[in-house]
């Protein structure tokens, strides 16, 4: 009979998974990136997907660290997320709004992201593997950067610029203190 798997085979596991992700997501960048009217925008992703190339190559020297052939495993969450993306982008909305989703979909990838590696890494030094969690590290504070970027994007001024947009016929900000838009005709357009 096969013994019960170990917390090193979950390991080897997540790190299949991870390693699918990354190359799922070296195919979901460009859309990204293609899909961004914000040149800091398209940059970003697009420095992102340098990154992610790397890691890949990271993600190699973890499974050599660890005397484990490369492969991969389908990654079934980030594919999800990505799928959600995808729907985003088929969405007819104006550039700046397009832009802060296209944020909002990246980031989703980004803290995915997070959650494995920091898995991961916690995994590898409580069983020892010092030289693979240092190499994890390197990814997990990538990943925390990129975030970082997409937020520092949103908040200096493409949210701003797609709230505009959205209330520019109105004539008062609204929500100020009360609970209703009184006197919009557009109360409930979305
Ligand atoms: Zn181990
Ligand atoms: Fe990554
Ligand atoms: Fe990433």
């Amino acid at each position: 009979m096969a013994e019960p798997g170990t917390l090193h085979d979950a390991l080897i596991d997540e790190l299949r998974d991870t390693y699918d992700a990354e190359k799922q997501l070296t195919k979901a960048l460009p859309k990204l990136a293609k899909a961004s009217s914000n040149p800091k925008l398209r940059q970003a992703f697009e420095s992102h997907l340098q990154e992610t190339q790397n890691q890949i190559a990271r993600l190699e020297k973890v499974f050599a660290s660890l005397d484990e052939k490369v492969r991969g495993k389908h990654c079934d969450g980030i594919a999800g997320i990505i799928e959600e993306g995808k729907s985003i982008m088929e969405e007819d909305f104006d550039d700046t709004t397009m832009d802060a989703c296209l944020i909002a979909a990246g980031q989703r990838a980004e803290h995915y992201e997070m959650a494995a590696y920091g898995t991961l890494i916690a995994w590898a030094q409580a069983m020892g593997h010092t030289e693979a969690a240092k190499l994890l590290q390197q990814t997990l504070d990538e990943e925390k950067a990129a975030d970082k970027k997409l937020s520092g994007l949103a908040e200096g001024g493409i949210n701003q610029g797609a709230a505009d947009a959205a209330h520019s016929e109105d004539e008062e900000p609204v929500g100020a203190g009360s609970g209703a838009r009184k006197g919009s005709a557009k109360a409930g357009r979305r």
